[in-house]
C-alpha cells in the first residue's frame, strides 16, 4: 500500500502531500504493477514548475512552494512505495514482453476540478524490474526537451501529457545519443493515464482474459463512463478510441509533430499524446522527414504517423478480441480515415483561419496548399505565420494584397487566387473573425531543433536557465 511516513513533520504544510490520492489502479490488484522505490538523488535543484497546472488540481500557485516541489518531486519524500506499470509492446514492428516502466512509477492519481482521474507519474526515478540493467535515469536534457514538447503541444491544441515539474538531480549519465557523462534530472507528467495499448498486449501474452476484462472495466468507468449507457460498452469503447486516435494523429500532422518512437507502450489507451524522446517538429513540409536517428527505416516517419497508429489499433484487436466482436471492431476501424481526414481538414482549414467551409472548398485549398508548402519547401510554421501576421481585411479586395514577399512567388500563384476567391464568399464579420482564429492556431514560437539546442547550449555550457525560460514564455503566448 502507498503510504504517509509517520510524523513527517517538515511535509505537514506541503501541498502536495495532502492532496486526496484516489488509489485506482492500486485497487486493481499487484497483477498489474510492482510496488516500487524512489531513488535518492545526491542533489535536488528545481529546474521547472508548471503554475499553470496547480489550479486544476486544486492548488493555489502562490501557497506553492519551490521547496514543496522538491520535497515531493525530488525527494519524493512523504509518500513511498509506487507503482512500476506492467506492460509489453510492439517496438518498430517487434513484440518485446521485456517492457515496463524502467525508470518511472505511478505516483499518484488524483481527481482534478474537472472531475476527472489523473496520472502523477514520474521519468527517471530510479531503477524497476523493468529497468533492463539500465539506470533508470533520466537526462537533463532529455527532461527539458519533454517539457518543451509538451507546452508547445499544449498551445497547438493537441490533446498532451504535460510536465509538472523537473528536477535537476545532481548525477553523471552516460549515453550513446548525447555528449557524456550528462547530466540527471528526474520529471513528474501529469496525464490522463499511463494505460498503454501494450498494458493489454501484456494480458493477452500472459493468456489472463480476466485481468483483460477487467482492466476494461476499469478504464471504462474511469476514462468512458458515458459508454456505459449503450449497448454494447465494450464496442462503443473501442470505436471511441479509434475516433480519438485518428483525432490525434490528425493534431500531430496538423501541427508538424513528429512523435519519433509510435511503439505500442507509447499509446495511450484515452488516446493522448505522451511520452516525448527524440521528436521534432518538421521544419518543411516532408512527409519522409523521420525524427528518430535510429529510425533506420523511416518507419515512424512524419507522414507514417496516421498509418501507424491506424495499424497499432489493429494490433489492439487481438487483446480485445474476446470482449468485443472482431467485426464490430472491424468496422470502427473502418472509419479511422474519415475521422483523421475530417479532423485534419478542419484543423489545416482553421490555421488558414477558416471554418465551416463547404467540403469541395476545403479540399480543394488543403489539397492546393500541400502540395505548394511540399513543392516550394518553404517552412511549414513559417508560412502560416506569415499568413498570420501579414493578414488584412484587404486581401479580400485583391489577390495582389496576398503574400507579397513569399518566395518563389509565382508558384503560390494559383494558391493565392484559390485562396483570395474564398476570402471573396465571406462575410464581412467572418472577414474579421479571421485574425483572431489565425493567431489562435499559428503561435510564432516554433520549437525547430536549432531552437531547443540554443537553449540547451546555455544550460549546457553556461547554466544559464534564462533562454529556457524564456522560451516557455514565449510558446505559451499568442
Ligand atoms: P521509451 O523509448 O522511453 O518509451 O522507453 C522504452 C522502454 O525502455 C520503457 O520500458 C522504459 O522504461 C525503458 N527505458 C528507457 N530508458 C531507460 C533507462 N535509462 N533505464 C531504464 N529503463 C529505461
Ligand atoms: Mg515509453
Amino acid at each position: 500500500m502507498i503510504s504517509v511516513e509517520a510524523n513527517p513533520t517538515r511535509d505537514i504544510d506541503n501541498p502536495f502531500l495532502s492532496l486526496e490520492y484516489e488509489p485506482a489502479l492500486e485497487n486493481l490488484g499487484g497483477d498489474y504493477y510492482d510496488i516500487v522505490e524512489a531513488a535518492r538523488f545526491p542533489q535536488q535543484i528545481l529546474r521547472f514548475r508548471n503554475d499553470e497546472l496547480l489550479p486544476q488540481m486544486g492548488l493555489d500557485p502562490q501557497a506553492v512552494s519551490d521547496r514543496h516541489f522538491i520535497e515531493a518531486f525530488g525527494k519524493f519524500a512523504g509518500r513511498r512505495s509506487f507503482l512500476a506499470l506492467r506492460y509489453h509492446g510492439y517496438q518498430f514492428g517487434d513484440y518485446n514482453p521485456y517492457l515496463g516502466d524502467g525508470r518511472g512509477f505511478l505516483y499518484g492519481q488524483i481527481r482534478a476540478t474537472d472531475g476527472q482521474l489523473y496520472d502523477l507519474g514520474t521519468k527517471g526515478s530510479g531503477t524497476t524490474p523493468y529497468s533492463r540493467g539500465a539506470d533508470g535515469r533520466l537526462t537533463l536534457k532529455g527532461g527539458v526537451r519533454e517539457v518543451l514538447a509538451a507546452e508547445a503541444l499544449h498551445r497547438l491544441g493537441v490533446r498532451t501529457s504535460r510536465c509538472l515539474s523537473l528536477v535537476e538531480t545532481g548525477e553523471q549519465l552516460w549515453r550513446g545519443d548525447e555528449p557524456s557523462p550528462t547530466r540527471s534530472s528526474v520529471m513528474v507528467r501529469w496525464s490522463r493515464s499511463h494505460i498503454r495499448f501494450g498494458t493489454y498486449e501484456r494480458l493477452h501474452y500472459l493468456r489472463r482474459f480476466d485481468l483483460i476484462k477487467k482492466l476494461l472495466d476499469a478504464v471504462i468507468e474511469w476514462y468512458y463512463p458515458h459508454v456505459k449507457d449503450t449497448e454494447d460498452p465494450y464496442a462503443a469503447f473501442y470505436e471511441e478510441l479509434v475516433r480519438k486516435t485518428a483525432e490525434l494523429a490528425a493534431q500531430w500532422m496538423a501541427a508538424g509533430f513528429c512523435h519519433a518512437v509510435l511503439n505500442t507502450d507509447n499509446m495511450s489507451i484515452v488516446a493522448e499524446s505522451f511520452d516525448y524522446g527524440p521528436y521534432a517538429f518538421i521544419p518543411t513540409y516532408d512527409l519522409n522527414y523521420t525524427a528518430a536517428y535510429f529510425d533506420y527505416f523511416r518507419r515512424y516517419a512524419y507522414g507514417n504517423q496516421p498509418g501507424i497508429c491506424r495499424m497499432n489499433l489493429g494490433l489492439l484487436q487481438e487483446p480485445l478480441q474476446l470482449l468485443i466482436d472482431r467485426t464490430d471492431m472491424e468496422a470502427s476501424l473502418s472509419r479511422y480515415d474519415e475521422y483523421y481526414w475530417q479532423q485534419y481538414r478542419d484543423l489545416m482549414l482553421a490555421k488558414m483561419g477558416l471554418v465551416h467551409r463547404p467540403a469541395s472548398e476545403a479540399n480543394e485549398l488543403l489539397k492546393l496548399t500541400l502540395k505548394t508548402l511540399e513543392e516550394t519547401q518553404i517552412g511549414y510554421h513559417d508560412f502560416f505565420i506569415r499568413v498570420r501576421s501579414q493578414f488584412s481585411p484587404a486581401w479580400r479586395d485583391s489577390e495582389t494584397q496576398i503574400l507579397t514577399d513569399i518566395e518563389p512567388f509565382a508558384a503560390w500563384e494559383p494558391w493565392r487566387l484559390l485562396y483570395h476567391r474564398i476570402l471573396q464568399s465571406l462575410s464581412n464579420s467572418e472577414l474579421e473573425e479571421m485574425g483572431d482564429r489565425l493567431a489562435a492556431n499559428n503561435p510564432k514560437t516554433v520549437l525547430l531543433r536549432p531552437e531547443i539546442e540554443a537553449v540547451w547550449q546555455a544550460i549546457d555550457l553556461d547554466d544559464d536557465w534564462e533562454p529556457f525560460a524564456d522560451l516557455v514564455r514565449r510558446i505559451r503566448a499568442f
